[in-house]
């Protein structure tokens, strides 16, 4: 049973009946042979109904670690259930970034690509643009791998899934040297001397 049958928003109640967590990509793969219909759930961020199901839900959120980083061909392997936050801050540590982030750090890489969560910046791909390669659970219980090196279209049409092609367990990301950024906020501004930089005719 859900202890908390809301989204992180509490504008939406999950139907779902149970959420299972599993601890391993093995006891994903058996809960989803066993179920008769599951979705998996990310860090409920959703504002509508795209995560619920008449059927069980499962989440990867005890499936949360760095499993390996390649520094040669920088990319990182995670589990599905890792947010971003924490992974940026390892990251950086290793002299790592990703090209890009969404407004908060605590959601997770799994649900973020898989419904194709933008960031900032108009010359910036999409979070999902960074993956690398996908490992998921399909319907009948099997683990599948996905890259972009070796399945192209079928690779590409699968990471924004929406979480309907099956349940991803690990991603692989392509990363950036770490950069630092700097904020500016300018506060009690005049309105004074500003005009728009485009004039409607
Ligand atoms: C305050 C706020 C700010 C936001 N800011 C931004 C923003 O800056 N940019 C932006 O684009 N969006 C933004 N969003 C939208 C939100 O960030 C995305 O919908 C979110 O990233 C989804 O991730 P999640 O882990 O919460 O997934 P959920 O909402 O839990 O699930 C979303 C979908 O992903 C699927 N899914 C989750 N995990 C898996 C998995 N392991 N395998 C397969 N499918 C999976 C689910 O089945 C579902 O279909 C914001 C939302 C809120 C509430």
């Amino acid at each position: 049973m859900m202890e908390d049958r809301r989204n992180w928003a509490g504008n939406y109640t999950y139907g779902a009946a149970r959420v299972h967590r599993p601890a391993t990509i093995a006891q994903v793969q058996e809960i989803v042979a066993g179920c008769r219909k599951v979705r998996a759930l990310g860090s409920r961020h959703s504002f509508n109904a795209i995560a619920d199901t008449p059927g069980d839900l499962l989440s990867l959120e005890r499936l949360d670690r760095v499993v390996a980083l390649d520094r040669a061909r920088r990319t990182v392997t995670v589990e599905a259930g890792v947010r971003y936050g924490p992974l940026c801050r390892w990251l950086h540590r290793e002299g790592f970034a990703l090209h890009n982030l969404a407004s908060l750090p605590h959601i997770s890489v799994a649900g973020a690509c898989a419904t194709a969560t933008h960031g900032s910046g108009d010359r910036n791909g999409n979070l999902a643009t960074a993956v690398a390669a996908i490992e998921l659970v399909t319907a009948a219980g099997e683990a599948v791998t996905l890259s972009r090196d070796c399945h192209g279209a079928e690779f590409l049409g699968a990471i924004v899934g929406l979480g309907g092609l099956g349940v991803v367990t690990r991603l692989t990301l392509d990363l950036v040297p770490a950069f630092a950024m700097r904020q500016d906020v300018y506060e009690d501004l005049s309105l004074e001397g500003w005009r728009p930089t485009s004039t409607p005719s």
